[in-house]
């Protein structure tokens, strides 16, 4: 892009007021509002840029060990973010075969491929050994032996790991924390321990990693802190009883910016030396699995304001994103920052920031306080990057939103709005009715 047009893009720094936060460096009002005219809203728009860095910084942080990033496809699974990944040498956790063909189809190979979730079903563990990806990360008994079933009828060997839960709390969000023992994930240690045991009579797993990811939007190095030692310590003593550990996968959960100023997210650097000094003594593959901080702050949600409602003792920013666009708000009481784009020097009021949804919940801040807006008005919510689009559904009969990467001052349209008629697809009058 030449300079007049960005300069031209660029409203003076004052644009923002004071509330811009980090988040929002790396979006230009300017390009998104002329996105807007062209696809009109509500779209997810990301920085291509900004993810490349964070891939950078982390490749950084961990220079000199032997790494694998394994990117959580769950935050943000469009096809043009794997791809993004792909080309920078990360590769993918996944939970699903929908997220293995994507990953796939963006070129991601097999080989740097780990599978967690606790409800593989066997039709996907034949899928995802066919494919041939790196490892399974076996979260049950009963998992444990279906793998071993699945592979001894196709004749190959299935790489696992055990998915340890450690019992720490991740201090974040209830609904996503994952690594306490009343949690739904892994086994606990003893039973890992029995498993390892056991193993011998597995012919055709070759179960040699270690694997615990234990909540997501952890701002706090002291749980992953315990949660590495007590797989460290495990580890030990396995190697003690004679098992070779290739592999420790330590998960994602590495918490973002949200709230500038509120929310404090580990140092990158700090927890790569936490890495380094609790598994100084380990020879094998480290593996990570960084969703969110990888995308979060890379995306935001641009709306427009359809009204402003004027209540009994509130006002409501009615805006044309939703909760079926982001559920963050609604499903985790999230937090995100919201810019008006308007530029006009506004005094402030406190808004209800509301979608057209049909629930209380549809609310993506109450009391905001914000530059006066008015119908027409663009807004952005920032950190809209990871678990937005991802998350998104149809609720309401609402189409999904386009999503838009931005990169060097241009844009791509890297997945166009859903149509109404594509999102009845699918769905039929009763033509044929079959005995049961
Ligand atoms: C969701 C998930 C992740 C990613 O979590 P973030 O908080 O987004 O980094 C990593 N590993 C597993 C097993 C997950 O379920």
């Amino acid at each position: 892009m030449s300079l007049e047009r960005r300069a031209a893009l660029c409203r003076p720094p004052s644009f923002f007021g004071l509330r811009k936060g980090p988040a929002l460096s790396n979006f230009l009002p300017g390009e998104l509002d002329a996105i807007a005219r062209q696809i009109q809203t509500p779209f997810y728009a990301y920085s291509a840029q900004m993810i490349r860095d964070r891939i950078a910084s982390l490749h950084g942080a961990f220079r000199g060990l032997d790494v694998r990033i394994c990117y959580a496809v769950k935050a943000n699974s469009n096809i043009a973010i794997l791809q993004l990944m792909a080309q920078h040498g990360v590769g993918a956790d996944i939970v699903s075969l929908g997220e293995m063909q994507r990953s796939l189809k963006a070129g991601i190979p097999a080989e740097r491929i780990v599978f967690s979730g606790v409800g593989k079903t066997a039709d996907e563990i034949d899928a995802a050994l066919s494919a041939g990806v790196w490892r399974f990360n076996v979260e049950s008994a009963d998992e444990l032996h279906l793998l071993q079933h699945r592979a001894q009828s196709r004749g190959v060997c299935a790489r696992a790991a055990v998915r340890i839960n450690p019992d720490v709390d991740a201090r974040t969000h209830a609904k996503i924390s994952t690594g306490k023992a009343e949690n739904k994930f892994g086994v606990s240690i003893d039973e890992a321990r029995r498993w390892f045991a056991e193993c011998a009579a597995l012919d055709h797993v070759q179960l040699d990693g270690l694997h615990a990811h234990i909540g997501s939007q952890i701002l706090d190095l002291e749980p992953f802190r315990q949660a590495l030692q007590r797989v460290e310590a495990f580890r030990r003593e396995l190697v003690q009883s004679g098992h070779a550990i290739a592999s420790v996968d330590i998960g994602g959960g590495l918490g973002v910016t949200y709230r500038p100023g509120g929310d404090m997210p580990v140092d990158i650097a700090d927890y790569a030396s936490l890495v380094r000094a609790t598994f100084a003594g380990f020879k094998g593959t480290l593996a990570l699995e960084p969703g969110r901080w990888l995308v979060a702050e890379a995306g935001v949600l641009v709306t427009r304001a359809i009204r402003v409602k004027h209540g009994t003792d509130r006002q409501f920013l009615v805006v044309d994103a939703a909760m079926n666009d982001l559920l963050r708000p609604s499903l985790y009481d999230a937090w995100h920052e919201i810019v008006p784009m308007h530029g006009r020097n506004e005094p402030d009021v406190a808004y209800d920031v509301v979608g057209p949804v049909c629930e209380t919940g549809d609310t993506f801040a109450q009391g905001r306080v914000l530059a006066r807006c008015e119908a027409g008005d663009l807004l952005m919510i920032a950190g809209a990057g990871a678990y937005g689009a991802s998350m998104g559904s149809t609720y309401n009969s609402r189409p999904l939103p386009p999503e838009v990467l931005l990169d060097d001052g241009r844009y791509a349209i890297i997945r166009r709005r859903q149509t109404i008629t594509e999102m009845m697809a699918g769905e039929q009058f009763p033509q044929a009715w079959h005995e049961t």
